[in-house]
């Protein structure tokens, strides 16, 4: 009998230690000043149903951030992207783009000047501790493809007025200011295009950091080369663990961080490993938007609302295959032990496609940290994953533009 209260008493006192030591790496995680360099959420402040304000759930509306849920996820904040998709390159095109890509960081500041107790707009790095300190959340603003410039590098002044701080020259496709990972054409400039390499410049003497992700290997190659800061990739993987186009190899991984660049790793499924196709979800989705179209800025609420159900709908018939949390830990422990915690951040790609089984919005955030623990590394290791990394580069880029200007 005595033997066996002594038993259940080491049991216990293993439960409570064990859930001690949980809570106390969540306690680590909250006092962490946390930033993602990749939100994609302004994409849904431009809908008419969405309130930043309100809980939504990924499984009901697919939506992976809102500011309750950055409580819960202890997320204090990050770069919340102007994102422009990749169309023609001529005239017509740029222009329209130019002013879907200035509602787009209105829709930014909107969102903070609404919420003004909430959130606030940031531009130099102390910007973050000051504004997490007084209890609100930190919103830089960055720009995924530098399309909707078109040809006129002034107007990247303009976007930096509105609090621009950080550009990524191309997305899925290539462009006027360089190549694209994944255009099927595949290079056509050789990295950056004269045209790009005026961008990096002018970047650079605002105090821009530049952004490889989505660029071509010779693209990031040519952004390490000229620009006069650290590049970043705000949303990367490793082709180490899964061979895409989206990620890079350990040389030029190496590369970045021997010039003082960082990698913020990227949490999209089909980038993390190879996933089963999945025709009936594929084919659904084409039904879907064939009737509803694609034109969704132009939606109404009471449409939004019928395409979100027959989304809701979709979904619980042909579930999306995703990869795991270890896969995306994979990939984070790797470029951890290739390059340090020095060079290493978080960037998920929230609302942007971002998101693994365990791990589909920023509310399980603490996962991250509590893993990363586990693996030995320590508080201040996770103080520069989390955001003193980003903020060096911020500085150091406005160091720069200090310099010249
Ligand atoms: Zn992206």
């Amino acid at each position: 009998m005595f033997k066996f209260v002594i038993v259940k008493l080491v049991v216990f006192l293993c439960i409570s230690c064990a859930s001690h030591t949980e809570q106390h790496k969540v306690n680590i995680h909250n006092r962490l000043l946390t930033l993602d360099a990749h939100l994609d959420t302004p994409a849904l402040l431009v809908r008419p149903d969405f309130d930043i304000m309100q809980e939504h759930s990924h499984d009901h509306d697919f939506s992976q951030v809102d500011w309750p849920r950055m409580e819960k996820g202890g997320l204090d904040g990050g770069f919340w992207v102007i994102y422009t998709p990749q169309g023609p390159l001529n005239a017509d095109a740029y222009k329209s783009n130019r002013d879907t890509a200035l509602l787009r960081a209105m829709a930014i500041q909107t969102m903070v000047s609404v919420n003004p107790d909430t959130f606030e707009l940031a531009t130099v790095a102390e910007d973050a501790h000051r504004i997490t300190n007084i209890g609100k959340k930190v919103v830089y603003i960055s720009m995924e493809n530098a399309y909707p410039l078109g040809e006129d590098l002034s107007l990247l002044t303009t976007f930096y007025k509105l609090g621009l701080r950080m550009l990524g020259p191309v997305h899925f496709k290539n462009n006027q200011f360089g190549d694209s990972s994944t255009d099927p054409q595949g290079s056509i400039w050789g990295g950056l295009s004269p045209l790009g390499k005026q961008l990096v410049a002018e970047a650079n003497r605002l105090g821009i950091v530049l952004d490889g992700s989505h660029g071509h290997d010779l693209l990031l190659e040519d952004l390490i080369n000229l620009s006069k800061t650290p590049v970043i990739l705000s949303h990367t993987g490793t082709k180490t663990i899964y061979d895409h186009p989206r990620n890079i190899d350990d040389t030029l991984l190496k590369k970045l961080a021997d010039s003082g660049g960082v990698i913020h790793v990227n949490a999209y499924s089909a980038y993390l490993t190879k996933l089963p196709n999945n025709p009936e979800r594929q084919k659904a989705y084409q039904d879907l938007f064939e009737k509803f179209g694609r034109n969704w800025s132009t939606f109404d609420t009471e449409t939004w609302q019928a395409l979100k159900q027959a989304r809701y709908q979709l979904d619980k018939k042909h579930p999306a295959i995703k990869a795991s949390f270890e896969d995306y830990m994979q990939h984070f422990l790797h470029i951890l032990n290739v390059v340090g915690p020095k060079h290493v951040g978080v960037g998920a790609d929230w609302d942007g496609g971002g998101g693994v089984v365990e791990m589909m919005d920023i509310s399980t955030l603490p996962l991250i940290t509590e893993r990363l623990l586990n693996e030995g590394y320590s508080e201040q290791d996770l103080a520069d994953i989390w955001s003193n990394n980003v903020l060096r580069l911020l500085k150091q880029a406005k160091d720069y533009a200090d310099s010249v200007n």
